[in-house]
């Protein structure tokens, strides 16, 4: 079975230092708010060229921590609108449900599955307070037209990271391109923790000091409490793994381009749609997903020949029952995307037998 990610052999390429590392923090004796948080959060500061990291429990949080921190700040208020693309993963829409404020689902563009940046401005209203631009599959989704319109309107953008850790526009990483990113270490990451972490990286100080504060149950000096916060976190050992293994993160970035460039060049069948490569080295490639309208066909014929494949995703957010208010909305494209996608698996310890196998099954696929 060729799994669609095997966790136990990307860790283990580095099992023996994350060892040594557990073994360190457990002798330490210190768990939360130490050395290895602020290391971290001035590795990955470094790393993406951004002036401020601040480290916190989930992907999701960092989302949220970004948007409550603009309402205190005074920059949204409830019941004001953000633009997110309508085929995102869940947690980007949950982050800002759970603020009070409202998505504005925008179509993809179907070559990218990023929102398509043509669209946003007619969506744009005199509530509309920022754009959360999400980076889906690993792909950059970045252009000088959406600064453009983020200037004129006043509005902030925000990058959903999750899925593109050390992917480049222009020479600047993902995630130091607007005004605040949120990061997810879940560990099916590009950089995955072994456990749940995120991280907020933001070149405002004061988003970044409020940041901070409100993970730390809304508190700058311990017992004094100037938010109403919430208790998000990164863990000292996961803190240690994660320093660990984004030295290794370009390297492994490298191995997913190269497995998804033999496969666009490697895979012809006129039933599978794959996805577009771009030639500069900026994808990540979190995902590689290919389309087809015999989409279930597919992901079972792969399965009865020993591949595990996985669906991002099969039920878009406005189709979700949490969000019956949104049910009734027409997103052709995004609900095509749902419909059709299949992910291949890629990652940095497949060997070149599994690809050329994954390669030849799809081939053969009629
Ligand atoms: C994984 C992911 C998140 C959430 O991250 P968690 O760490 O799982 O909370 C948010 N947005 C996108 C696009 C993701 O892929």
């Amino acid at each position: 079975m060729i799994k669609f990610l095997d966790l136990q052999k990307i860790n283990a390429q580095y099992a023996s230092d994350l060892k040594s590392i557990a073994s360190d923090v457990i002798g330490s004796g210190w768990f939360l708010l130490g050395d290895k948080v602020k290391l971290f959060e001035e590795n990955l500061a470094t790393f993406i060229n951004s002036k401020q990291v601040i480290a916190c429990a989930n992907g999701l949080d960092a989302l949220r921590l970004i948007l409550r921190s603009y309402i205190e700040i005074g920059v949204m208020q409830e019941g004001d609108e953000i633009i997110v693309p309508a085929n995102t993963y869940i947690a980007s829409i949950l982050a800002i449900t759970d603020n009070k404020l409202v998505p504005v689902l925008v179509e993809p563009d179907l070559n990218t599955y990023n929102i398509d940046i043509s669209k946003i401005e007619n969506h744009v209203t005199p509530k509309t307070r920022a754009i959360m631009v999400v980076h889906l599959y690993g792909r950059v989704c970045w252009s000088y037209e959406l600064e453009r319109i983020a200037k004129n309107h006043n509005l902030k953008i925000i990058e959903d990271n999750a899925q593109a850790i050390g992917a480049m526009w222009e020479g600047r990483r993902t995630g130091s391109l607007g005004d605040a990113a949120g990061f997810s270490f879940y560990p099916g990451k590009n950089l995955g923790a072994l456990g749940d972490s995120g991280a907020v990286a933001t070149s405002d100080p004061e988003v970044a000091h409020i940041v901070r504060a409100i993970g730390n149950y809304g508190s700058v000096i311990k017992y004094e409490n100037s938010y109403m916060g919430l208790n998000s976190r990164m863990d000292e050992i996961q803190a240690a793994f994660l320093s660990l293994k984004l030295k290794y993160l370009d390297k492994e970035n490298e191995i997913r381009r190269r497995i998804a460039s033999f496969y666009v060049s490697n895979i012809h069948n006129p039933n599978v749609i794959l996805p577009n490569c771009p030639d500069d080295n900026s994808h990540v490639w979190h995902l590689f997903v290919v389309r087809t309208s015999k989409r279930n066909e597919l992901q079972i014929y792969l399965t009865e020949n020993g591949v595990q494949t996985l669906i991002h995703y099969p039920i878009p957010p406005h189709k979700q029952k949490c969000y019956q208010n949104l049910n009734q909305i027409e997103l052709p494209i995004t609900e095509k995307i749902h419909n059709e996608v299949l992910s291949l698996p890629i990652s940095p310890v497949m060997t070149i037998e599994e690809i050329e196998r994954i390669v030849v099954l799809l081939n053969n696929w009629k």
